[in-house]
């Protein structure tokens, strides 16, 4: 099926800023509660939010197999397991209807009323019940620098990462939407120069620039998924923030890895952007630099040119950005992590989440995280309003964004935007 949402001439009827993230050849997907307390799954054109229970309901997808209520859900999973056969046939449709040329939708006022939102009449809501959350270590940069500072230069890349896309599992349980605070965790940390660890609240909250990837049903226990088929079973992606606790990671990561340093809040951007909205962007991933085993071998690009950056607001004050960097550093692309995650048969389902891993680049203003842009809160970072950062204080907030551009179409994910609560006190 021809990809013909993704038509880089058409406008749409819908107003849309020329800086918008989110032109007619955007539209993502995801989940919101209407003005009148609905829940819907819905896409977005410039700042007019879409209701597509309402837009199915009218009739306006007929023509195209959808069980009648697939879009009344308070999740997109039962969607996303409808493949990309139906993901773009609904896009495709969608551009159709709001394209300037067809008037049908945008001659019907009644019909306008009940499927058209201003973003301020909407709460958006997690697109997806995530089932299962992997997070990736796949930045040989980031591996790098975090080595460098946890175990000494010498010993900064384990020998495995250059033939292991390094993961480990996370929990779903604490993935949530921009928008939502977070508070402050406590837990072990051991203090310079002790050997005895102490209780109490993190000093080193962080968060860590990536974005994740929302699969389809992709296979049955035992069933590997071969790395060139593997891009057939992503939805498309978010923007992600992998909050972290240094100082708890840094005493209880040995041996198997992080465990409550990372599982107290991980946020994501709402609108989950298609992989076919993405296509024109396509780059070639970073060259091995050792050999890969056969089941990693890929032909072809398969990253994509999307730009990000972080910044933080304290309150009242206005935002720095403190970092800018690309999802197209990561050494291992997702076709490669899927494949590398159902080599042993492990079995994908859809919703399920696989975050990148910190994504950052070359240059110490390319950091994806605060840990490295401070190097371990040796070199601070100066913010507009004349503080500085080690790391993130309580109430500030962070900010993630990104978007790909090229040949005058830009292709944006929102943002993903987050404040950091004090300790959490029971009222
Ligand atoms: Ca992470």
């Amino acid at each position: 099926m021809p990809l013909s949402a993704n038509n880089p001439d058409r406008k749409s009827w819908l107003h849309v800023d020329k800086n918008s993230d989110f032109p007619i050849q955007n539209i993502p997907f995801g989940v919101f509660l209407t003005r009148d307390d609905i829940i819907t799954i819905g896409t977005r054109i410039g700042d007019t939010a879409i209701d597509l229970g309402a837009l199915h309901q009218l009739g306006y997808f007929d023509g195209i197999a959808l069980t009648d209520d697939i879009f009344l859900q308070d999740t997109l999973n039962d969607f996303i397991a409808d493949g990309r056969k139906t993901w773009r046939a609904v896009r495709n449709r969608i551009a159709e209807i709001f394209d300037a040329k067809n008037d049908a939708l945008k001659n019907n006022t009644k019909h306008k009323e009940t499927i058209l939102f201003r973003l301020d009449e909407i709460e958006m809501q997690l697109p997806a019940q995530i089932g299962d959350y992997t997070d990736f270590y796949s930045s040989i940069e980031h591996a790098t620098n975090i080595g460098t500072m946890f175990r000494g230069k010498d010993n900064a890349l384990m020998p495995n990462w250059l033939h292991v896309p390094v993961g480990y599992h996370g929990r779903s349980s604490s993935i949530i939407p921009s928008g939502i605070p977070v508070h402050r965790p406590q837990g072990q940390t051991l203090p310079p120069n002790s050997d005895t660890p102490v209780f109490g609240p993190s000093k080193r909250v962080d968060f860590e620039l990536e974005m994740a990837f929302i699969t389809t049903d992709a296979n049955d226990l035992g069933e590997p998924i071969p790395v060139e088929e593997a891009e057939e079973y992503i939805f498309g992606l978010v923007l992600f923030n992998d909050w972290s606790a240094r100082d708890i990671q840094k005493w209880e990561y040995v041996p198997l890895g992080p465990f409550l340093s990372k599982n107290f809040a991980s946020s994501i951007s709402p609108w989950i952007v298609t992989l076919d909205a993405l296509e024109p962007f396509r780059v070639k991933s970073p060259k091995p630099l050792k050999p890969q085993l056969p089941y990693l071998q890929y032909q072809g690009k398969k990253s994509f040119d999307i730009n990000l950056e972080v910044a933080i607001q304290p309150t009242g004050a206005k935002e720095t950005v403190v970092s800018k960097s690309n999802f197209k550093y990561m050494y291992w692309n997702m076709s490669q992590q899927l494949a590398h995650h159902t080599i042993n048969g492990c079995p994908i389902n859809s919703g399920d989440m696989m975050g990148s891993g910190t994504l950052s680049g070359k240059t110490p203003d390319s950091y994806g995280s605060m840990i490295e842009l401070t190097w371990a809160g040796k070199k601070p970072v100066k913010l507009s309003n004349g503080t500085e950062r080690n790391f993130i204080n309580d109430n500030d907030t962070v900010i993630m964004r990104g978007h790909c551009e090229k040949d005058g179409t830009r292709i944006g994910f929102g943002e993903v935007s987050t404040k950091l609560l004090p300790v959490y006190k029971k009222k």
